[in-house]
């Protein structure tokens, strides 16, 4: 598999992405829940790592296109994952997989299109924009970097290494942000000055795709 030339994903890069992204909420668990302590109500960290070990466990042996791995994998965090990440991570990925259809393996363009229909399913559930200090002032940014990077004929590890930047920036940009959405905004002005726990898991999701894409070079 390689990305010089036919450049394709399957799902196996899927399988690693969930991987690498479970050990990353497994590691960063207690910093997120800190986060959380701040302005939220201290369970975004054990939130996310129940559902990425709740995941693994289900898609142990998983036989089949990277579409349906994708759906199953949102369907086990809605049903894991307590909160408000539960349903907004596990419409992400289940849309994400429905854009995907039935192929066994997707290029650039498609993964582009698929990202950015998780980012809509996001946006439809919770109502947040952008400024509005959640997930979403990283996802945001991060889809569309994504999207320009492959239509300017970049290639999908640099793209996905572009997308978990503009993620990051988005992530650090939230903490003068007042929280408008969520727990958080229920603090008003005293949200302001702390880093979005689920900003911070967005980039950790992303590095964690970069790294499965990569891997496979
Ligand atoms: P809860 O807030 O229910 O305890 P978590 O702590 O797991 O859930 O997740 C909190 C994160 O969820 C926030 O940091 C924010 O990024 C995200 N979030 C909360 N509400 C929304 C929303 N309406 N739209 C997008 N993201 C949201
Ligand atoms: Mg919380």
């Amino acid at each position: 598999m390689s990305f010089n030339g036919e450049a394709k994903v399957n799902t196996g890069t899927v399988h690693r992405w969930f991987v690498e992204a479970a050990s990353n909420f497994h590691e960063q668990r207690d910093y997120l829940t800190q986060l959380d302590a701040a302005i939220g109500d201290a369970d975004h960290g054990t939130n996310m790592d129940r559902g990425f070990t709740a995941l693994l466990e289900k898609l142990d042996g998983f036989d089949g296109p990277p579409g349906k791995l994708l759906t199953t994998a949102g369907s086990t965090l809605v049903s894991t994952v307590g909160g408000a990440s539960g349903p907004l991570w596990g419409t992400a990925l289940r849309r994400a997989g429905r854009s995907l259809g039935s192929g066994d393996e997707f290029d650039g363009a498609q993964l582009a299109t698929a990202l950015e229909a998780a980012l809509d399913g996001v946006v439809e559930l919770g109502a947040a924009q952008e400024g509005d200090k959640t997930m979403v002032d990283a996802l945001g940014p991060a889809v569309r970097v994504f999207r320009e990077s492959i239509d300017d004929g970049t290639p999908v590890p640099a793209a996905l290494a572009a997308a978990r930047e503009a993620a990051e920036q988005g992530m650090k940009a939230t903490v003068p942000l007042q929280a408008q959405k969520g727990r958080a905004s229920y603090l008003g002005e005293r949200s302001i000055g702390h880093q979005d726990p689920g900003a911070t898991s967005t980039v950790l999701i992303l590095a964690a795709l970069e790294r499965s894409v990569a891997s496979e070079r």
